[in-house]
C-alpha cells in the first residue's frame, strides 16, 4: 500500500494557474481527510474571489493567443490522445490519490473511473476537426448568397464538480471544453481535489499550453459562487446537487451565461414477472449499491412485481450481504467509506426516517467499523411513495423496494419523482422494453443493465436532473455557440 505523502504529486496547498502552481492569495487552506479513518491527509488551497479573476483571466488572454485559437484542429484532438494516454499510464497512481481522497475502492477506480476519464479525451479528441458548421440554401431577397453556419468556441468555461467521482467529472468537463476550442477554469469539490490537481498537472505535461486549463481549489460558497457570478466566464458547466445548481443558474443570470447543469437524481428499477432473476437480482443492487450508493443515477427506489417480491426481496438482502466493505485499499473490498461524517450522518437520519415512516428494515441499517464513514447496504421493503426514503435523494446506499401488480400504475409510479436522470428495467418480454422505455421520464433508460455510460451516448436529465447533456456530440455542441453568416454575391438593385 503506497504512502499517501509519496502518491501525492502536486505542490501541496496550491493551484495551477496559468501554468504556475500559486498559493491562494489569502494563503488559507483547507484540510483534506482520509474517509476511511478520518486523518488528514494533506490541505489544499482555499481560493478566493482574487484567485478567481487571476484564473479567468490567463484563460481568457489563453482562449484569444495564437497558440490555442491557431492550433490546428487535427492538433488539438492529438493533444486530447497525449492526455487521454497520460491518464492511462498513471492510472494505478490515479486510482489510489482517489481512494484516499474520496474513499472509492482502487478496483472499481480502475474498473470504471479510469477508463472513463481516459476514453473521454480520446473520443472528444475525435470532435476537435469534426465541429464544422454548413452551408445553407438562403432565399433571402432573391440574390444570389453564400451561407454558412459555424461553431465558434463558447469561451471561457467555469466547471465545477462533485466529489463522488472527481476525476471522471473533471474530465468530462476539460475534454468537451478542449475539444470545442474553449479555455476552462477548474474548481473541483473541496473534499476532493487531488486527483483533479493531478489530473491539470498531467494536462500541462501532456503538452496543452499555458492558460488553456486553470485550476482553483475551494469552497462552493466562495470560489464556486465567485465563478458563477463572473462576468468573464461564459458557461458554467456545473454537476453537483439540484440546490446549489439552482442557486449558480440564479448567479449566472448577471451576464447570461450558458449554464449546462448536471443534478441530482432518484431513480427507479423496475423488475417485471418475466424477468431473468439470476441478472435482475445483482443487477438492481448494484444500481443502488455501487459506489456506496454515491452515484447521481443509483437506482434506488425498486419496484417489483408482486408475484416475484418475495423471493427478489430475499436475493437483494443475499447479494447486500455478500458485499466485502472496507479499505478501498485493500483489493478485495467493494465497496468503500461514504466521503465524510457529515455525509455518513445524513444517511443515518435517512435510515431512521425510513424506520420512523413505516418501512420494513430488511436489512443494514447501521454504520460499520471502529473507524471511517462506513454505512451498511441497507434494504426498505414495502415502502409507499409519501415516505422520505422514496422521495429524496440520500446519496448513499439505501434502497426501497415496493410491490407492483400492472405495469401502467409501476410506470406512473417510476415517473412520480422531482428528477428525471435515469431508470432501469428487468424483462424478457421486447414489447415490454420498448414501451416501458418509451414512457419513462429519464434521460437514460436501461433495459436488462443499469450504468452504461458511455462517451457516444449522452447524458443528462430530465426536470429537476438538469440542464442539456453532456458528452456525445450533443454534449460537445454545447460548448460552442452557432454562428449564421451570409455573403451576398451580387449587387442589391436600389431605387
Ligand atoms: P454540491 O452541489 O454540494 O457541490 C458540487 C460542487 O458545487 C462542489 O464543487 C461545490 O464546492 C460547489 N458549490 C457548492 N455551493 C456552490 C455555490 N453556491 N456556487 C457555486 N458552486 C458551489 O454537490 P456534491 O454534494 O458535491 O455532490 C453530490 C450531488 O451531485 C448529488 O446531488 C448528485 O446527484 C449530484 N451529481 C450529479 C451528477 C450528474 O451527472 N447528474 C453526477 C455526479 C453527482
Amino acid at each position: 500500500m503506497t504512502d499517501i505523502k509519496d502518491l501525492i504529486q502536486t505542490p501541496t496547498g496550491q493551484m495551477l494557474i496559468n501554468g504556475v502552481w500559486v498559493k491562494s492569495a489569502s494563503e488559507e487552506t483547507i484540510a483534506v481527510e482520509d474517509p476511511s479513518n478520518g486523518q488528514e491527509i494533506s490541505v489544499i488551497a482555499a481560493a478566493g474571489k482574487e484567485d478567481v479573476n487571476r484564473a479567468v483571466a490567463a484563460a481568457r488572454t489563453a482562449l484569444e493567443s495564437a497558440a490555442w485559437s491557431r492550433m490546428r484542429p487535427i492538433d488539438r484532438g492529438r493533444l486530447l490522445e497525449d492526455i487521454a494516454r497520460k491518464i492511462e499510464e498513471h492510472a494505478q497512481e490515479l486510482a489510489l490519490l482517489e481512494s484516499y481522497d474520496n474513499g472509492m475502492p482502487v478496483g472499481m477506480a480502475m474498473m470504471v473511473n479510469l477508463p472513463a476519464s481516459a476514453e473521454i479525451f480520446r473520443y472528444m479528441g475525435g470532435w476537435c476537426s469534426k465541429l464544422g458548421g454548413k452551408t445553407v440554401p438562403v432565399s433571402g431577397d432573391g440574390r444570389l448568397f453564400h451561407a454558412y453556419t459555424q461553431r465558434a468556441p463558447v469561451g471561457v468555461v467555469g466547471a465545477i464538480t462533485p466529489w463522488n467521482y472527481p476525476l471522471a467529472m473533471a474530465s468530462w468537463k476539460i475534454a468537451m471544453a478542449l475539444a470545442a476550442g474553449c479555455t476552462v477554469v477548474l474548481k473541483p469539490a473541496e473534499m476532493t481535489s487531488l486527483s483533479a490537481l493531478r489530473l491539470v498537472q498531467l494536462i500541462h505535461e501532456a503538452g496543452v499550453p499555458e492558460g488553456v486549463v486553470n485550476v482553483v481549489t475551494g469552497y462552493g460558497q466562495s470560489a464556486g459562487q465567485a465563478m458563477a457570478e463572473h462576468e468573464g466566464i461564459d458557461k458554467i458547466a456545473f454537476t453537483g446537487s439540484t440546490a446549489t445548481g439552482k442557486k449558480i443558474a440564479t448567479a449566472a443570470l448577471g451576464n447570461m451565461k450558458r449554464v449546462g447543469l448536471e443534478l441530482g437524481g432518484k431513480s427507479p428499477s423496475i423488475i417485471c414477472a418475466d424477468a431473468d432473476l439470476s441478472q435482475a437480482i445483482p443487477g438492481a443492487a448494484l444500481a443502488c449499491f455501487f459506489n456506496s450508493g454515491q452515484i447521481c443515477f443509483a437506482a434506488t427506489r425498486l419496484y417489483v412485481h408482486k408475484s416475484v417480491y418475495e423471493p427478489v426481496v430475499e436475493g437483494l438482502a443475499q447479494v447486500a450481504e455478500s458485499l466485502p466493505m472496507g479499505n478501498g485499499r485493500v483489493e478485495t473490498n467493494m465497496l468503500g467509506p461514504l466521503v465524510s461524517k457529515a455525509q455518513q450522518d445524513r444517511v443515518m437520519s435517512y435510515v431512521e426516517k425510513g424506520k420512523a415512516e413505516g418501512a420494513d428494515l430488511v436489512c443494514g441499517g447501521e454504520t460499520a467499523g471502529d473507524e471511517g464513514y462506513y454505512v451498511k447496504p441497507t434494504i426498505f421493503g414495502n415502502t409507499t411513495a409519501d415516505m422520505s426514503i422514496v422521495k429524496e435523494e440520500i446519496f448513499g446506499p439505501i434502497l426501497s423496494v415496493a410491490a407492483f401488480e400492472d405495469m401502467d400504475e409501476v410506470v406512473k409510479e417510476a415517473n412520480n419523482s422531482a428528477y428525471g436522470l435515469a431508470a432501469n428495467l428487468w424483462t424478457n418480454d421486447l414489447r415490454t422494453a420498448h414501451i416501458t422505455a418509451n414512457k419513462l421520464n429519464a434521460g437514460s433508460v436501461w433495459v436488462n443493465c443499469h450504468g452504461i455510460v458511455d462517451p457516444s451516448m449522452p447524458f443528462g436529465g430530465f426536470k429537476e436532473s438538469g440542464w442539456g447533456r453532456e458528452v456525445a456530440e450533443e454534449g460537445v455542441s454545447l460548448y460552442t455557440e452557432t454562428k449564421s453568416v451570409v455573403i451576398a454575391l451580387e449587387d442589391a438593385q436600389f431605387g
